[in-house]
């Protein structure tokens, strides 16, 4: 049965996410772009008004939500500012590696203090020389005794100045490739791990991003999130589920670009009448809203089956390319509706644009999406055409 009917729940849910995120957080979101200030106040009270952690189950503290209920919160935030909404969902992608690998004691010892009290948790796959190529892990780790030491350095790790904890992927000395990686719960009060300045950023500037540097780190053999060498699969198994949410916070932001082009165009006037008036204008808003409609149904596509325990990776790629790649597209018309204006900082669309694009850079790159879709089309896919 398909059915797009949101509960009561999810409805109330929704407006919580939007009450908060049009009151606490779209009044702060153009002065912590500009100052690049970490926006702790709103993050504590996302954490306060229980719109934090949401993946977490309830026997750990949190409201257990589903990838539905994450993609409508997910939503809402980005509508108000994408780059705080990075900021407060790094949490998720922090603790999903422990919700999907973590033993029971290891999920009371490591969730449990992120829903007792606000704190954050960062993830860190990439590194200098490598981003995309998760297998390309560089960062090492030995085994001495009941610990492990890790050296290496993390980059563009979000939160990374300001994380309580983090999830650290290192690969086994000696390893190659998919082989030997693993991923650590690492408290930042461990010996040896320091982080550096944050790195100044086009857009996302409410989002801390660091490098994070890793000097003879000892961590003991019980922080090891599942199996040694199991660190390749628990990222990619990481990505299946937080990809879902890249493609609703690019619907939250397309779904501003589309709002403040109609309000913009409603009032602009050129050749002595409104610009909605042209066909040109209209068409270019009715892309846009036809697209945010498809962007969040394969977001929801994604998140449902998540939420059922099926496979969501094709599903999840898709999600996020299509968003990203659309929520660019709508930004970028966004601008071109209000004109020159648009060209300039003191209107939304602008910080939009900006925003807009790391869609197609985090959590896999837009090419990155393309192979996974294009591998599962030309190894599995069943076609039903026979012959060419
Ligand atoms: C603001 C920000 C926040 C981030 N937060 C985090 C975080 O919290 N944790 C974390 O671990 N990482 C984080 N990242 C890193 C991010 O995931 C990587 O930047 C991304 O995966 C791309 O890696 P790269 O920058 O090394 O680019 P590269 O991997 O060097 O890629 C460069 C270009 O080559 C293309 N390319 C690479 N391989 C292929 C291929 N096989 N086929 C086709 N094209 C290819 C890419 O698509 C890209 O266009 C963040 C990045 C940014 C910018």
């Amino acid at each position: 049965m398909i059915d797009f009917q949101l509960t009561d729940e999810q409805t109330a849910l929704r407006e919580k996410a939007r009450k908060f995120a049009i009151g606490e957080v779209l009044p702060v979101s153009k002065k912590y772009d500009l100052s690049g200030e970490f926006p702790r106040d709103v993050l504590e009270r996302a954490f306060k008004a229980g719109l934090m952690n949401l993946r977490i189950p309830k026997p750990f503290g949190g409201p257990g939500y589903g990838a539905i209920e994450s993609a409508i919160v997910v939503e809402e935030m980005a509508a108000a500012c994408a780059g705080i909404t990075t900021s407060m969902y790094v949490n998720e992608l922090g603790a999903e590696p422990i919700i999907l690998m973590g033993t029971e004691e290891q999920k009371r010892r490591f969730l449990v203090p992120l829903t007792k009290k606000f704190k954050l948790i960062s993830f860190a796959t990439s590194e200098p020389g490598m981003g995309s190529d998760v297998a390309g892990v560089q960062a090492i780790c030995e085994r001495r005794g009941g610990e492990y030491v890790l050296n290496g350095d993390k980059f563009f790790i979000t939160n990374g100045d300001y994380a309580d904890f983090f999830v650290i992927f290192a690969r086994i000395k000696g390893t190659r490739r998919h082989q030997g990686i693993c991923a650590f719960f690492v408290p930042r009060g461990a010996e040896g791990l320091s982080t550096g300045k944050p790195l100044p950023k086009l857009g996302h500037r409410a989002s801390d991003t660091s490098v994070v540097m890793l000097r003879n780190v000892r961590i003991p053999s019980e922080n090891l999130i599942g199996q040694e060498g199991n660190g390749f699969r628990l990222a990619m198994l990481t990505f299946m589920h937080t990809r879902p949410a890249i493609g609703a916070m690019a619907t939250g932001l397309a779904r501003s670009a589309l709002e403040y082009a109609i309000n913009y165009s409603k009032q602009r006037e050129a050749f002595e009448q409104k610009i909605s008036n042209f066909q040109a204008i209209q068409h270019i808003v009715a892309d846009m809203y036809a697209r945010i409609e498809a962007m969040r149904l394969l977001t929801w596509k994604a998140a449902w089956l998540l939420d059922h325990g099926a496979n969501a990776n094709i599903a999840s790629s898709c999600a996020k390319l299509v968003g990203s790649e659309d929520a660019m597209r709508i930004a970028t018309d966004a601008l071109q509706v209000y004109g020159g204006r648009g060209y300039l900082e003191n209107y939304a669309v602008a910080k939009l644009f900006r925003d807009a694009k790391l869609f197609q850079i985090y959590e896999g790159t837009s090419q990155i999406q393309r192979q996974v879709i294009s591998r599962f089309l030309f190894e599995e896919y069943q076609s039903t055409i026979k012959g060419t």
